[in-house]
C-alpha cells in the first residue's frame, strides 16, 4: 500500500490503485542524450504509454497528444481534474501546424524570441487534437522546450507530446529526480532521469487566441522582454502581483493555482 499523500492544502486526492505498473528507469545525459535510450521511451509514447521526461522548467508527464486513451491515462496517473487543460510540447515549427488552426505568421518575432524555451503560447486548436487535451476549450497551449532530452524525445516519437508537470495533483511541480520518483513510480511506464531542471519554475503562458495578447501566467521570462516583440501585450494586475486572481469564468484554464 502507498503511504497517504500529504497535500499542501489538506485536500484528499483519489488515486486509482488498479493501474500500478513496473516503471522502467532511463538515465540520460541532459546535454548529450543517448539516442538508443530515448528511442525506447519514444516507442512507449507511440504505443500510448506514459513517459516522464525532463524539460528546462519542470519534469513533465508525457503522452501522445493525438491518442485520447493515453491522454486519459495522464489525468488518472496525476489524479488531475479533467477540466485542467494540458500543454502540448513540440520539437520543431512544422509540428505546430499539426496542433493549431490559427495563422501564426504575425507572431513569428515572438516565437523566434521565446522558442525553444520556457514560454507557452495559446492558439486556436486544430480539430485533430482531442478535446480531453484542452479540457473542451477551443484553444490549445503549445510549447517548444529547449531541453535537449525533451527535444530529442519528441523528435524520436514523431508526435507532439501533451504533458502536465509530473507531480500528483495538488503537490509541487517536480524539479528534482527524487520528487519525480516519489510521485510517479509505478504510475507510468517510463521515467527519464537527467538531473535537476534548469529554471525550476513553470513556463510563462501567453494567450494569442483572443485578439489582444494576454499574459496568463508569470514564469521565467520577464514581461518587459516580451513587450519588446509584443508591444500590446496585456499584463493583468493579478499576474503583475498587485492583485490576487480570484477566478474568471472566461478563463477556465486558469482555474487552478500553480504555486
Ligand atoms: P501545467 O500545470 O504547467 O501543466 O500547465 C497547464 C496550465 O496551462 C493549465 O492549468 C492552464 O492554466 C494553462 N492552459 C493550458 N491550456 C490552456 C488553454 N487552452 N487556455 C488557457 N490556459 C491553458
Ligand atoms: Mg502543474
Amino acid at each position: 500500500m502507498r503511504e497517504p499523500l500529504a497535500l499542501e492544502n489538506n485536500q484528499k486526492i483519489v488515486l486509482i490503485d488498479g493501474g500500478k505498473m513496473d516503471t522502467v528507469y532511463l538515465r540520460v545525459n541532459s546535454e548529450n542524450p543517448d539516442e538508443t535510450s530515448l528511442k525506447k521511451a519514444a516507442e512507449l509514447i507511440r504505443k500510448g504509454e506514459l513517459v516522464v521526461f525532463p524539460t528546462e522548467t519542470v519534469y513533465g508527464l508525457g503522452a501522445n497528444s493525438f491518442d485520447e486513451t493515453a491522454i486519459m491515462k495522464v489525468f488518472e496517473a496525476k489524479g488531475r481534474p479533467q477540466d485542467n487543460p494540458l500543454i502540448i510540447h513540440i520539437s520543431n515549427m512544422e509540428m505546430l501546424k499539426e496542433v493549431v488552426s490559427q495563422d501564426v505568421g504575425s507572431f513569428s518575432a515572438l516565437m523566434n524570441l521565446v522558442w525553444p524555451g520556457p514560454v507557452t503560447l495559446i492558439f486556436d486548436k486544430n480539430k485533430e487534437i482531442p478535446n480531453s487535451v484542452t479540457a473542451g476549450l477551443k484553444s490549445v497551449a503549445v510549447r517548444f522546450p529547449s531541453h535537449p532530452v525533451a527535444q530529442e524525445l519528441i523528435r524520436l516519437s514523431g508526435v507532439p507530446i501533451a504533458a502536465p508537470s509530473a507531480n500528483l495533483s495538488g503537490r509541487p511541480s517536480p524539479t528534482m529526480e527524487e520528487h519525480v520518483i516519489e510521485d510517479m513510480d509505478e504510475r507510468v511506464s517510463c521515467i527519464i532521469l537527467s538531473g535537476p531542471t534548469v529554471f525550476g519554475l513553470e513556463s510563462t503562458i501567453i494567450d494569442l487566441s483572443r485578439g489582444r495578447p494576454s499574459l496568463l501566467r508569470p514564469g521565467p521570462i520577464d514581461p518587459d522582454q516580451l513587450k519588446g516583440v509584443l508591444p500590446d501585450l496585456h499584463v493583468p494586475e493579478f499576474v503583475s502581483g498587485r492583485k490576487e486572481y480570484l477566478g474568471d469564468p472566461m478563463s477556465p484554464g486558469l482555474k487552478y493555482r500553480h504555486y
